[in-house]
């Protein structure tokens, strides 16, 4: 038995990407932990219509839409993102933007002492080493929305010891069994149409070449601190199970749960508590059924491999990989390369880049620059 913990003050929450899906779903959670939590700030990309609803219920102190025009009554630009995740205000910087975009506003927020609940693991991939720095720097911390790396935070939360070894699941996408040929050709509808998860469309892409999965073995090596080697991605179509943990003794402890975002990211707002939440549905083995689980077919899915090899480079490379790999996403959805053509954008300007051994913000923004330039000339 232990006493119930002192009661907290409210903690002000900035959310950034507020009209995507995690947004939306961080919005439903926070509405339903009033007493813990209060909204000061929201930034959408573009969409200023939606924006407008969610200000005109949420009244938040400041808000915000990156992709602005002039007659737009939101502060806009890139530094809305900034200027909300260092509101004085604001405790807990929901970071949802789709993207490298949200680098800035991690680092931001880091060195001004915030927690950062990280949807956006294009941050961490990007620049792992510079944000754990600036989280050092500054007494910020970092907590993942993405189900995995919160499966992994429950796991190892108030353990004696670091975990040895890390299994991430993926559901497969929907191109899981598919074989390699006619995958070669899938068409963005069929991308789209993920088996478990409902999701914007880069990251649907993604998790239908498994580039997601590979951006997440990246993003678990950097929050995580655990080799690469000490990092494995397991099949699991069922989306129940969403990290498997082993600890130096051989025990595994995993996380379940039926496939909502709402959970990590209460579970990120409220971390290393629990709060009571009735709006999450319950699980329930008997419904959740067999649980299987398969190799990954890495010869059927070359993003994922490229994303590994580009891990394991580290230095800039896995900044070139990401900045790649959105050029690549964005020209299949505009229907300018097929689906096989995203992995072959990748493995060109992999080949082709100058990557540098040591991650300053200037080689990482260099190294994105040129890598979506070469990106950009493939795809033409
Ligand atoms: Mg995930």
């Amino acid at each position: 038995m232990t006493a119930a913990p002192p009661a907290r003050r409210s903690r002000g929450v900035a959310v950034l990407g507020s009209t995507g899906s995690i947004g939306v779903a961080t919005l439903r959670v926070l509405d339903r932990h009033r007493d813990a939590f209060h909204l000061v700030a929201l930034v959408a990309g573009s969409r200023q219509d939606a924006l407008a609803e969610q200000v005109a219920a949420w009244r938040p102190q400041l808000a915000g839409l990156v992709h602005g025009d002039e007659d737009t009554p939101f502060a806009s630009g890139a530094g809305v993102l900034v200027a909300a995740a260092t509101h004085p205000d604001v405790d807990i910087v929901v970071n949802a933007v789709v993207g490298a975009v949200g680098l800035d506003a991690t680092l931001a927020a880091l060195r001004a002492g915030k927690r950062v609940a990280l949807a956006n693991k294009e941050t961490l991939v990007m620049a792992g080493p510079l944000v754990a720095e600036a989280a050092r720097s500054g007494g910020g911390e970092l907590v993942p929305i993405d189900s995995e790396h919160s499966a992994v935070l429950q796991c190892v939360t108030a353990q004696g010891s670091a975990p040895s070894r890390l299994i991430l699941t993926a559901s497969g996408g929907p191109f899981r069994t598919w074989e390699r040929d006619r995958l070669a050709r899938a068409t963005v509808a069929e991308a789209l149409q993920h088996p478990t998860w409902r999701m914007g469309s880069k990251i649907s892409v993604d998790s239908a070449t498994l580039a997601n999965k590979a951006l997440e073995v990246i993003e678990a090596h950097y929050l995580f601190g655990l080799p690469y080697d000490a990092i494995e991605v397991v099949v699991h179509p069922q989306s129940i199970i969403h990290a498997l943990v082993e600890f130096p003794d051989g025990s595994v402890l995993a996380q379940l749960g039926f496939p909502s975002m709402e959970l990590p990211i209460l579970y990120a707002l409220s971390h290393p508590d629990r709060l009571a939440d009735e709006g999450l549905r319950r699980f329930d083995p008997i419904a959740a059924g067999p649980l299987t689980f398969e190799p990954l077919r890495n010869e059927c899915f070359p993003a994922f491999m490229l994303g590994l090899s580009a891990g394991r480079a580290g230095g800039t490379m896995p900044a070139a990989f990401n900045a790649a790999n959105e050029v690549a996403v964005a020209a299949f959805l505009s229907g300018r390369i097929g689906f096989g053509g995203i992995a072959g954008v990748i493995e060109d300007v992999l080949t082709r880049i100058d990557a540098g051994p040591q991650p300053t913000l200037d080689a990482v923004r260099a190294t994105d620059a040129e890598a979506r330039r070469i990106a950009r000339q493939v795809v033409a």
